[in-house]
């Protein structure tokens, strides 16, 4: 007789994280089996050939030896100073050491966020298309996410119209994600005034996904929401995983702003939480502070001649050039999302489009539904390879769409 198999919590067949998912797995299936495959589909920097700075390098290095200890749960207070005073220099009001959490990452304080706000059944204005971190942390902390649509044809950017007309008496926060992944749209100041005022009305907390602030192209500008929030409560997440190309470090952290005395009880749950599991990993807490007092290593391949400007430049070229394909061009992040359009577009649907990239043409993708979006004619790449490598990847793409078109 054969006993019953381990029980596992019934929500998490509401969750999809298809970033490392039933495609990924597949993918490393055929690499066992000899062939080479160009994956796309992890924001991953170090995968690619960069590396984190020097400088960030040399941090740790130099103070490996203090890094044997626990820290304290919200960080290593050097660190938490660097955080609060660049934060302070941006116009973050209320930011101080007290109100930093330093993470193993940003997705780690997604998660302990959610848990420090949430009651079953309380309801988070998540983005669509989202980072599913996000939707997948609030249903397992008991929450629901209420999806607000960014449509492309409004530069995938929110309508906050639409976004109040969601608002119900269980919504107790709004996710941000500025510049987003997976569109890599940029926010303008008009637009998030108009959602701090949404949440202002409403009481709501702003969580405003940062990890991406400096990855600007073609001019844009990032503006933070904690300045525009005033004494709204707010939580502003960065980083050193997507900036300073130094994921593996697992180094995040989250900055609590506005009226302090509204917050002080979820600044202790945060607080409570981080004690539970301790602190975040040592040695890269180390970097902190020179990552945000050095040079700005970003920028540089940001602009005309650098390596993400010219990986985006050969997907929006792409894109243009190709008879099945739409983009909106990305402002930030390390992302493009383009949709498939006119005769290859019928009866398409994403997921089987990226199996079929990967089984015949060796590429990996992710598809546009992992996002949380209603329709199927999306995916999304990353930015971080070679701009060659991004010219050979959409020409087997429109190889594929050109059989699909004449099917
Ligand atoms: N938020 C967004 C929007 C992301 O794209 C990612 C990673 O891709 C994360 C958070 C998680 O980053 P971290 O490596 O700091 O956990």
């Amino acid at each position: 007789m054969s006993l019953p198999s381990l029980p596992v919590r019934e929500r998490l067949s509401e969750v999809r994280y298809e970033i490392r998912g039933e495609l990924a797995r597949r993918a490393r299936e055929l690499e066992t089996q000899g062939r080479t495959l160009i994956k796309l589909n992890i924001g991953n920097p170090g995968a690619f050939g960069f590396r984190a700075p020097e400088h960030l390098q040399r941090a740790i290095a130099d103070h490996i030896h203090r890094t044997d200890p626990y820290t304290h749960q919200q960080g290593l207070p050097e660190a938490r100073e660097a955080i609060a005073a660049h934060h302070v220099a941006r116009g973050t009001p209320h930011a101080s050491p007290e109100r930093v959490f330093v993470g193993n990452g940003v997705s780690e304080l997604i998660d302990i966020s959610l848990r420090a706000l949430l009651n079953p059944g309380d309801e988070v204005l998540v983005p669509s298309p989202d980072y599913p971190l996000w939707s997948a942390a609030t249903i397992l902390n008991d929450g629901r996410p209420v999806f607000y649509q960014c449509r492309e044809g409004n530069g995938f950017l929110p309508d906050p119209v639409e976004l109040e007309a969601l608002v119900s008496a269980r919504t107790r926060a709004i996710v941000l994600i500025n510049p987003n992944n997976p569109t890599g749209a940029n926010y303008p100041r008009e637009l998030l005034e108009r959602i701090v005022a949404i949440a202002a009305r409403h009481n709501l907390l702003l969580l405003c996904d940062e990890i991406y602030d400096s990855i600007l192209y073609d001019g844009h500008g990032f503006v933070p929401v904690a300045p525009i929030a005033g004494d709204a409560p707010c939580l502003s997440f960065g980083g050193l995983s997507k900036v300073h190309r130094a994921c593996g470090w697992r180094v995040g952290w989250a900055v609590l702003s506005g009226d302090p005395k509204r917050s002080a009880e979820f600044r202790h749950a945060m607080d409570l939480l981080g004690a539970l599991r301790l602190c975040a990993n040592v040695p890269g807490q180390f970097a902190i502070e020179a990552a945000l007092t050095g040079a700005d290593t970003i920028t540089p391949l940001c602009r005309p001649g650098g390596r993400l400007y010219e990986a985006r430049r050969a997907v929006i070229e792409a894109c243009a050039a190709s008879p099945h394909l739409e983009l909106a061009s990305p402002a930030g992040a390390l992302y493009a999302f383009p949709g498939v359009v006119g005769d290859a577009a019928e009866g398409f649907d994403d997921h089987g489009f990226a199996l079929e990239m990967l089984e015949t043409e060796d590429v990996l993708i992710v598809p546009g539904a992992s996002f949380n979006v209603p329709y199927r004619n999306h995916f999304r790449v990353t930015l971080l390879p070679q701009p060659d490598v991004v010219r050979e990847v959409f020409a087997r793409i429109d190889r594929v769409l050109d059989r699909r078109a004449q099917a």
